[in-house]
């Protein structure tokens, strides 16, 4: 048994300055005698973090040659990460149904299942997505992909010939789709949402943006309800004022921070690492080298309140995939300890301290 003690435990209500028991893989109300007492003064106590959108790991990519699941899922638990959606990029359709049928690694931060961004995507707007694997939007192939494994959420231009059969297709077997990396207009992306997409991936980056007369993907993310709208709030995909725009629009029940991290997913020189994100040589932003705990810290920064910032780190992308990890009795002691700069200082991942 482990209690944390002295630091502000991020709650439903609000902020506690009670003790954190964690008894096994669990927290329980109150520690018994005997209870090892870890000293976290001055610190804050929030959920795990849940990161929808990550390729990579410390070098590590979740898909082709180099693949190695265990080792993301430990590097990830290392940053705050407890639980996770191991996300490709374009690929050939046998390399996604391997990493689909990857079993999921039993160390480290929880793979929640598959995030697929593509192949189904608009060439026009792949960002760093290889355009050589994107495909036309094809029912029978998702379908192949989603009955392999633990497909949660994919990745979908709306505007592709095709898509919304597409989108009816995944949501009807509980499968999220999340616009994104689309060329579409405003009424392609709410004509998507009408045919049961629940999201938005990374807002604001390989989108229509919003304009006055054309509000684009993005215009459809910050108005349409009920949407979950990944953001890389790394400070240079998207601006710290959009960042702002975005949750006051959505509130942070409507946002997820996303890491998009893909820091290893290529062999070296064919991205090229840029302080804290990651470019393709012509200068294409590729994704982040980001972890959660700099997305909370830089949001923070920028005027967001530091419960909102932590929510939208854990709570809001993992009520997306219907978990909740606040920190009441009886649930899964999925822990972060970020010291008083928002560094992590400790991670607990059902119960294990990392
Ligand atoms: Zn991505």
């Amino acid at each position: 048994m482990l209690a944390l003690r002295g630091g502000r435990v991020l709650t439903a209500g609000g902020w506690s300055s009670a003790d954190l028991v964690v008894d096994g893989s669990s927290i329980i109300a109150t520690a018994t005698s005997g209870a090892e007492v870890l000293d976290i003064s001055g610190c804050v106590v929030a959920p795990g973090f849940v990161d929808l959108h990550v390729h990579a790991a410390a070098g590590t990519p979740v898909q082709g040659e180099r693949a190695d699941l265990a080792a993301v899922a430990v590097a990830l638990a290392r940053g705050g990460v407890t639980s996770f959606l191991a996300t490709a990029v374009s690929a050939p359709l046998d390399e996604l149904r391997s990493l689909v049928r990857t079993p999921a690694p039993t160390a480290g931060a929880r793979c929640l299942g598959v995030h697929l961004e593509g192949p189904w995507l608009s060439s026009s707007s792949a960002g760093a997505q290889p355009v050589q694997h994107l495909r036309p939007a094809d029912v029978s192939e998702a379908l192949s992909l989603v009955t392999a494994g633990p497909v949660r959420v994919v990745t979908v231009a709306p505007e592709l010939p095709g898509a919304l059969d597409l989108v009816r297709a995944l949501t009807s077997r509980g499968v999220r789709v999340s616009l994104g990396h689309s060329a579409g207009s405003y009424a392609d992306a709410v004509a998507a949402v009408r045919a049961g997409a629940g999201g938005v991936t990374h807002c604001f980056n390989a989108m229509t943006t919003l304009t006055g007369r054309e509000p684009g993907l993005v215009g459809a993310a910050l108005t349409e309800p009920g949407l979950l709208v990944e953001v890389i709030a790394d400070g240079v995909h998207v601006h710290p004022a959009s960042v702002r725009a975005l949750h006051a629009a959505r509130g942070p029940a409507g946002v997820a921070f996303v890491s998009d991290c893909v820091d290893g997913c290529a062999p070296a020189g064919v991205l090229v690492r840029d302080g804290d994100v990651l470019r393709l040589p012509d200068g294409t932003l590729a994704g982040s080298a980001l972890g959660l705990a700099e997305a909370v810290r830089n949001a923070v920064g920028w005027g967001i309140s530091l419960e909102d910032a932590l929510t939208m780190a854990s709570l809001t992308p993992a009520r997306s995939l219907g978990l909740d990890v606040s920190l009441v009795p009886g649930r899964r002691a999925d822990v972060v300890v970020l010291d008083e700069d928002l560094r992590v200082r400790h991670v607990l991942v059902a119960g294990v301290l990392q």
